[in-house]
This record gives C-alpha cells, sequence and structure tokens, in this order.
C-alpha cells in the first residue's frame, strides 16, 4: 500500500486524486493533506478518509478544527505547508497547490528524497534549475501530474533522451480559440471560465484561455525533460484527445491518447511504473470521434506562449517575473478589476521592467516574486 500526501486537498486536482485514492482503497492511504480556506471540504475529507495529519491556510481555522477533530493533528500557514510536503510516513507527495507558494515545500521534500507527483508547474516555471538540481543531488523522482508531461512520460517509457528529435505538446486553445483579439477585448470572467473540454481551477481556466497555460507548460517540459526549448512544439488540437507527443530522429511519433480526464495521469503518476485498472474511465472511442483536428499555433493571437518562450530561452529569473506577473494579473481578472487582454499587457511590461539575474538562489526568487506582484498591483 502506498502512503499519500497530499498538498492542495479541495483543488480540482486535489479532489481528483480523491476520486483516485476512493476507487482504489486497498492500494492507496492518504496520511497527510494541506487544505486553503475550504474547511467545509476538509471536514468532508476528514470523515471520509481520516488522515493523521491536516494543515490549513489560517490559524483560526486550524483552531476551529482542533476543537472538532481532537485526535487529528492540525498545523496552519507555509510553516504546515512544509510539514505535509516531507511528512515522514507518506511514500509519495502530490503537490497539487496553484501558484509559487508550492517551491519551498517542494524543495523541502526533495531534501527529504520524497518521490513527487508534481501537479504545481508553477514551481517548476519560477524555479526549475534548483528544483531539478536538488531532485538528482537527492535521487528524487518527479514524476509529472500535467495531462501533457504525463503523455510525454509514457511516450519516453523505454526510449533513450537523445533519440528526441523534439516534443510536441497539443493545447485545446482554451475557452476562446475560435474567436480573433478583436472578439475577445470584452469577455466576462464567466465567458473565460466556461472551457470547451477540461474541467479545472479557474486559475489554470484563465490561463488556457490566455495560452498562459500551454506556455508555463513548455517552461515545466524544458525542466522535467532537459530539452532545450527550439525542440518543444505546441500544436492545436481542440478535441483534446493526443494528450502530446514524442518526435523521433527516425521520424517515428509515439504520442499518448484517452478521453480528457485527468485521473488517467494522476492514477499513473501514483502507480507508475505500474498502472491499475480505472473502473470509472470513459474509454476512449476514436470510430464513434471520427475526426481530430489539428492547426499551427499563432503567436501573434496569442502573445502569452511568445512571451514564455521568451522568459523560459533567457532563464535566470525571467521565467519567474513572467509566472508572478501572470498570478497576479489573473487574480485581478478575476476580482472583476481589469479586462483579459489586460492580463497579457500587465505580464509584457512586468518582463520589460525587469532586469534578469542569472543562476538566482531560493532567496532571490522569493524577492523578485515579490516584487513582481507588488509591480503589478501598482499598475492597477
Ligand atoms: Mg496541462
Amino acid at each position: 500500500m502506498k502512503i499519500i500526501s497530499l498538498m492542495g486537498a479541495t483543488g480540482s486536482i486535489g479532489t481528483q486524486t480523491l476520486d483516485v485514492i476512493r476507487e482504489h482503497p486497498t492500494e492507496f492511504k492518504l496520511a497527510a493533506i494541506s487544505v486553503g480556506k475550504n474547511i467545509d471540504m476538509a471536514r468532508k475529507i476528514i470523515g471520509e478518509f481520516q488522515p493523521e495529519l491536516i494543515s490549513v491556510q489560517d490559524y483560526h481555522d486550524c483552531n476551529t478544527l482542533k476543537a472538532e477533530f481532537p485526535h487529528i493533528k492540525f498545523t496552519y500557514g507555509n510553516e504546515g505547508l512544509i510539514e505535509i510536503a516531507v511528512y515522514e510516513k507518506a511514500d509519495i507527495l502530490v503537490n497539487a497547490v496553484l501558484g509559487s507558494v508550492g517551491l519551498h515545500p517542494t524543495l523541502q521534500a526533495i531534501e527529504c528524497g520524497k518521490t513527487i507527483a508534481i501537479a504545481n508547474k508553477e514551481t517548476l516555471v519560477t524555479a526549475g534549475h534548483l528544483v531539478m538540481d536538488a531532485a538528482k543531488r537527492n535521487n528524487v523522482s518527479l514524476l509529472p501530474v500535467d495531462s501533457e508531461h504525463s503523455a510525454i512520460f509514457q511516450a519516453l517509457q523505454g526510449e533513450k533522451e537523445k533519440n528526441i528529435e523534439r516534443l510536441i505538446l497539443t493545447a485545446s486553445g482554451g475557452s476562446f480559440r475560435d474567436r480573433s483579439r478583436k472578439e475577445i477585448e470584452n469577455v466576462t470572467v464567466q465567458e473565460a471560465l466556461n472551457h470547451p473540454n477540461w474541467s479545472m481551477g479557474a486559475k489554470i481556466t484563465i490561463d488556457s484561455a490566455t495560452m498562459m497555460n500551454k506556455g508555463l507548460e513548455v517552461i515545466e517540459a524544458h525542466w522535467l525533460f532537459q530539452i532545450p526549448y527550439e525542440k518543444i512544439d505546441v500544436l492545436l488540437h481542440k478535441e483534446s484527445i493526443i494528450h502530446s507527443m514524442v518526435e523521433f530522429h527516425d521520424s517515428s511519433i509515439i504520442a499518448q491518447l484517452g478521453t480528457p480526464d485527468m485521473r488517467v495521469p494522476i492514477q499513473y503518476a501514483l502507480t507508475y511504473p505500474d498502472r491499475l485498472p480505472r473502473l470509472s474511465a470513459n474509454r476512449l472511442d476514436l470510430a464513434q470521434i471520427g475526426k481530430l483536428h489539428f492547426q499551427e499555433m499563432d503567436i501573434e493571437r496569442f502573445r502569452c506562449l511568445h512571451f514564455a518562450y521568451i522568459a523560459g530561452n533567457e532563464g535566470g529569473t525571467l521565467p519567474t517575473v513572467l509566472n508572478a506577473a501572470n498570478e497576479a494579473a489573473v487574480a485581478a481578472f478575476l476580482e472583476g478589476k481589469i479586462r483579459f487582454l489586460q492580463i497579457e499587457d500587465l505580464i509584457e511590461k512586468a518582463l520589460s521592467n525587469h532586469q534578469t539575474i542569472a543562476h538566482p538562489s531560493l532567496a532571490v526568487i522569493q524577492e523578485v516574486d515579490k516584487e513582481t506582484r507588488k509591480f503589478v498591483h501598482s499598475l492597477l
């Protein structure tokens, strides 16, 4: 039985991780979780899974829950998140938190030798060099949970890195893929949150609509698979059936396919290198689908993808700025403070305002992250 520690249990990936655990009660045991402010959902998870350790965001919520569940250990805040990340009984940490807040706990978990199923792409974007160096030094596996990276990881099983010609990340195109830039000037938050294929959290759904999600995934792929940016391409594929592909030197392309369901890559990360049945799976029926569509990515239409390649290629602290500016701008859009296209304007301003620092330490990254958010807020 695998003992699991789960950061971000009440989010979209978190709840789908719980679905996987629920479906295989003899294979997995949930030992520790972190939740944000959704205390009602935390109560339900505690009732069903009886984890031993729970971290919440606020001190007040921590005390409330302590009184209700005196036999369970509670902790809170950033320190609490680290306690979940390094929980000693856990065999594997699922990092499903949102944003660069996941970086420090991830580094701590790596130092403790934990295998990590990583859904928290911002951590790799903001400090990929630190995470990968630490993973190598501690001989720790980072198992991708993002569907594209899981697809590439599956396509690479038994293959040699030196034989890779390029990675092809597929992109659904998000909520506005069929609209021109003119037509998205005045879209509402509600329209932006209406993703055609995937059911996901608010931030990543907005990132999909701006195409920043794919940009972050390009950087994530660069770090996870140690592939230069010129060998990572993005292809528009609106059905989200091919989750990504690898092309090899001999011109063979290996793809991984399936109906869009995040529980598949989550489960693969938890069972790797084995697989388990998925009893509730909605299986792919290609005969019924009939056709799949592909289209070249329009980098002028989706400027955020372009910014991500620039930031990734430049390296140093520029990806940190890209990520922090995006987190701040998306939060402002979700709060109704800016219009949709202003997200990319704010990111562009933050990038051009920054002087890149090469080989940044954790402290430098945290400082640049904070300064970038401050800069974006000053423009609102
Ligand atoms: Mg993805």
